[in-house]
């Protein structure tokens, strides 16, 4: 039998048909049976230098771990991918691997890459249904760390100290664990049974939570030091949805995407006999083209909206989201008006009821690296809709700024840190993920807070010498 696989495709995942999937939030990626998954893990030629690793930002060994399944050992291949990463379950469904290992795999030099995000994610859903956390927990020091914020970032950092045996509490705003990964990403693409699990096995490792605390409100990141933390790490993330600041932006039956996914996800909106429920009407607009976009064109495809645009100012090859998604939203009929860059909303007795854009065209690459999007004059045109949201990116919360002396940020508001140690302008405070970088990615997040956690145990270990 030949080691490898040599094909130049991807094993086939199996999803559900897009007719049926429009009317459900059931997840639509059913992921990998074990043979498809060893079949698949064939594909990897066990790299000596191996590029992919490059690619991830938390460095996970991935031929070892891909090596484990071709084996059929999965147990191992957990234990494995969890030493670098402890929340697989959702890197594997929501990381852009397609810019990150995949993009550096080289098989993707002649074929498809390694299917390296649904490895991840069979590997990790193998272990949710058969696997038993065996890490022993490291002996406490009894030094306590503040984490703000339960999302990626706050969930990594505290992770990662527990492993040196601090005494960790996260304070988190809401009456659920999660951030992003709870309340904007929908249940078709990363359901929630699967996050709680996750965070599940995060908390066996001794993190403790305090729910319903708003830091800068509740308590400060100053009280909390003089409670005796000994570092605290802000991982608050970017929730503060941006506007396009255009006229009619204020009418009724204008939505952020935030506000409007956070209504659907955590508020179950979807259920008729929700308190608060969510109206797609006919025709609805979502402004944008990152994976905010089309996450909530996608809900408002499965809410009933007979109509759904994403309106984006660039073109296909510039639109931020994830390969994958834009691909799913188009099977699913969501239309693409694409080098339309919205100007005004128009009304009707006090609703939404056109949205006027004009034509762009691209131009030099800005600081971005991406083509410049100009109008071209003359170009306006009316799209008949009577919702619209708004998902052209988020800015965070700026409460801990103004609540933390010393604290610096840039003017938009991110957190400004020392890059190499992620500590802030006041010293043994952290900051990591969303509220550092903007709005960004899970793995992205999740690194800053590990590089945090070294960070602070460094310092800590340090002044107890
Ligand atoms: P968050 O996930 O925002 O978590 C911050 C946490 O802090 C929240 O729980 C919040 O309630 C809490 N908090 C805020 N203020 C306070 C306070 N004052 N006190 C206490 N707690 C506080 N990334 C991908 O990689 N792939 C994707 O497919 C993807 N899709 C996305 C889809 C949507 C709809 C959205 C909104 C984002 C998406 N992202 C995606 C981005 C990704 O989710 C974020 O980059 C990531 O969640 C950032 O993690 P974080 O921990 O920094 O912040
Ligand atoms: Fe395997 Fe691709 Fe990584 Fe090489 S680069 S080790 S083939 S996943």
């Amino acid at each position: 039998m030949a080691k490898f696989n040599m094909s130049l495709q991807k094993t086939r995942i199996p999803e559900q048909d897009p007719l049926e999937r429009k009317a459900n939030f059931k997840e639509v990626s059913l992921g990998y049976s074990e043979e498809e998954a060893i079949n698949e893990a064939k594909r990897c030629i066990q790299c000596k230098t191996p590029a992919c690793v490059g690619g991830c930002p938390v460095n996970v060994h991935i031929p070892q771990f891909i090596g484990k399944v071709a084996e059929g050992n999965f147990a191992e291949a957990y234990e494995i991918l969890a030493e670098q990463n402890s929340l697989p379950a959702v890197c594997g469904r929501v990381c852009p691997q397609e810019k990150q290992c995949e993009s550096k795999c080289v098989r993707a030099m002649k074929g498809d890459p390694v299917g390296i995000g649904r490895l991840e994610r069979f590997v990790a859903d193998w272990f949710i249904e058969n696997g038993k956390v065996t890490r022993e927990k490291a002996v406490s020091n009894n030094i306590k760390v503040a984490v703000a914020g339960a999302g990626p970032a706050g969930l990594a950092c505290a992770g990662e100290l527990t492993k040196y045996g601090y005494d960790v509490t996260i304070f988190e705003a809401l009456h659920t664990a999660g951030g992003v990964l709870m309340y904007g990403i929908p249940e078709f693409r990363l359901p929630k049974e699967i996050v709680k699990k996750e965070i599940e096995n995060v908390m066996e490792q001794g993190v403790k939570i305090e729910k319903n605390v708003i830091i800068g409100r509740s308590v400060t990141v100053d009280e909390l030091m003089e409670e005796g933390y000994k570092s605290v790490f802000i991982g608050s993330g970017a929730g503060l949805p941006n506007f396009m600041g255009i006229e009619g932006e204020n009418l009724n039956g204008v939505y952020s995407a935030n506000e409007f996914l956070t209504r659907v996800n955590l508020m179950k909106a979807y259920d008729e006999k929700s308190p608060t429920p969510v109206s797609v009407g006919e025709k609805i607009a979502v402004i944008g083209g990152g994976n905010v976009a089309m996450d909530a064109a996608r809900t408002a495809v499965r809410l009933g909206a007979k109509e759904v645009y994403i309106v984006y100012r660039r073109g296909e090859e510039e639109l931020p989201a994830r390969l994958e998604e834009v691909h799913h939203a188009k099977e699913e009929g969501v239309i693409f008006k694409l080098l339309s860059n919205p100007v005004g909303i128009k009304e009707d007795k006090g609703w939404v009821s056109k949205l006027e854009c004009i034509e762009m065209e691209l131009s030099e690459p800005d600081e971005s690296g991406r083509r410049r999007p100009v109008p071209i004059e003359g170009s306006s045109f009316l799209l008949d809709v009577d919702r619209v949201v708004i998902a052209i990116g988020q800015s965070p919360n700026p409460l801990i700024r103004q609540t933390t002396d010393g604290l610096e940020t840039h003017k938009w508001g991110g957190i400004i840190v020392e890059e190499n140690t992620m500590e802030t302008t006041k010293e043994s405070v952290y900051a990591g993920g969303d509220v550092v970088t903007g709005a960004a990615t899970v793995i992205l997040a999740m690194g800053a807070g590990k590089k945090a956690a070294i960070s602070i145990h460094e310092k800590l270990s340090k002044s107890r010498v």
